[in-house]
């Protein structure tokens, strides 16, 4: 059977390896001559271990042989270079992690592994999660697949250019304030930040502590609710991570809405926002009434304060987090250090970009102890707000559809010489990490020039199936218009 790797799902590869169609291991080789021939100018990768997935899709296929076959058996997925994997480099796109090897499996990871699925490799990131155009990465540059001399998006840009490019069924992404669904959103992929708690963060190089979550990258919603399934649940490593039972996804998607209501934020509309956008996604706003949705308009007003608490709290919690790299304990150390607070300083300068250190240099101001009243407790405060914004809004609806992002993807190089710039495009997306809610990017549209649109579905906490019912309801209803 002729694979069609820019197309095929992994719910379709599931059922085709159950009947025999293909094997992993025939995935797999495709996969591998596909990033051959065409990661060279993507860039979506930063290593690719093929030995080591050939391997894990010969026991997959003897698995499925044996009528052992887990959830994900065989399925070739991408990781985000930022989660740990057992015996492979973690460099966070980073200098500093300079000949780091992970010494175990991310939480999220060895579930996947217990069902079955194989690691490709390791995608190409944003330095530490700290972006939105993977231009930060002090490896490599990816491109959008879709828009060659575009940004792929970021953080996750190499895992969402991965996927939308042919070169892995799906991808593990990371969620601090949009880098999951940014990215899905400029390459036309789907991509869901789960809820705060929902998704184990051990094994997961830390960025905001308060922020941060782990979550799938695909091409169809009920692929993410398939993924979303094995990554779900409760971990001792993880005392953040809760105890609410898992819902079977994949099984609860539904081809309407009726009984639903929808909230369409006022205040989710900014200037400079690129008018195909709003016209996409109004145009999924009425696609979802016709599915028997009701839709209401509902206030978050506290959004226009959103990006400032998130560069706040962010950057604060960055900035205790990267105190670990310090030239001791992993990776990089600067030589000829002349006593230890020097090897540090040195060990810093080197290692990390400029980003990093803007961030760092940030966070340490918001938290010290002339600031931290007037900076970091304050945005703490607004942060409050923000949430019961949202929980104001969900006691009147099941979800919101908002754009995911005011433009499409922008020109590699546009906005690397104004982070204020960078920062404003997160407009859309940081609340729902802020208020530790779960968010979904869909593919809605196509602006001038082919250059994907995303839908953003927002849901209650621990909510995951209201968002992955629109999302799904919405994709069957589009068709595959925009996709391949
Ligand atoms: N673009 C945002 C930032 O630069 C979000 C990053 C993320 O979610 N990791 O912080």
């Amino acid at each position: 059977m002729k694979l069609n790797l820019s197309t095929l799902t992994v719910s379709d590869a599931l059922a085709h390896m159950a009947s025999g169609d293909f094997k992993s291991i025939d995935l797999v080789e495709a996969l591998g001559a596909a990033i051959a021939v065409r990661d060279g100018e993507l860039g979506a990768y930063v290593s690719v271990d093929l030995a080591g997935a050939r391997a894990e899709a010969e026991a997959a296929d003897r698995a499925r042989a044996a009528g052992k076959a887990g959830r994900l058996c065989g399925i070739p997925i991408a990781i985000k270079d930022v989660l740990n994997v057992r015996g492979q480099p973690c460099t966070c796109a980073s200098k500093i992690l300079d000949g780091y090897v992970a010494p175990y499996d991310a939480t999220a990871i060895a579930r996947l592994r217990a069902e079955g699925a194989v690691f490709l490799g390791r995608t190409n990131m944003d330095e530490f999660a700290m972006g939105g155009s993977t231009e930060n990465s002090a490896i490599k540059r990816t491109r959008n697949p879709r828009a060659l001399d575009r940004v792929p998006g970021g953080s996750s840009g190499g895992s969402a250019a991965a996927v939308a490019g042919g070169l892995a069924l799906a991808a593990l992404g990371t969620d601090t304030g949009g880098s999951i669904r940014q990215p899905a959103a400029f390459c036309g992929c789907v991509g869901l930040k789960p809820s705060y708690g929902r998704v184990s963060r051990y094994g997961l190089t830390a960025f905001a502590s308060s922020l941060d979550q782990i979550g799938p990258m695909t091409r169809t919603v009920r692929d993410a609710a398939l993924l979303q399934e094995v990554l779900s649940g409760a971990d001792p490593m993880d005392a953040t991570c809760v105890e609410t039972p898992v819902p079977p996804y994949a099984a609860q998607l539904t081809e309407d809405l009726r009984g639903m209501t929808l909230g369409v934020p006022a205040e989710y509309v900014v200037e400079g926002m690129d008018p195909a956008v709003a016209q996409a996604v109004q145009h999924a706003v009425e696609r979802c009434r016709d599915l028997g949705a009701r839709i209401v308009e509902v206030k978050l007003p506290h959004t226009m304060f959103a990006i400032a608490t998130y560069y706040i709290i962010g950057t604060a919690e960055a900035s205790a987090n990267l105190a670990r790299f310090d030239g001791v304990r992993y990776g990089l150390r600067a030589t000829g250090a002349t006593d230890p607070l020097d090897m540090y300083k040195r060990t810093r300068a080197a290692g990390f970009g400029p980003e990093v250190k803007r961030r760092i240099i940030l966070g340490t101001y918001v938290l010290s102890s002339g600031y931290h009243d007037a900076y970091y407790l304050k945005a703490q405060k607004v942060r409050t707000l923000i949430r019961r914004d949202f929980e104001q809004a969900f006691a009147s609806c099941d979800a919101l559809l908002t754009p995911c992002t005011p433009t499409p993807a922008f020109r590699m190089g546009e906005k690397t010489q104004d982070p204020l710039q960078m920062y404003l495009g997160d407009i859309f997306t940081v609340t729902a990490n802020l208020a530790g809610i779960c968010g979904l990017s869909v593919p809605c549209g196509v602006a001038p020039g082919g250059l994907p649109i995303g839908l953003q579905i927002l849901g209650p906490a621990m909510k995951e199936e209201n968002i992955l019912r629109v999302g799904h309801a919405y994709e069957v209803a589009r068709g595959d218009q925009w996709l391949g």
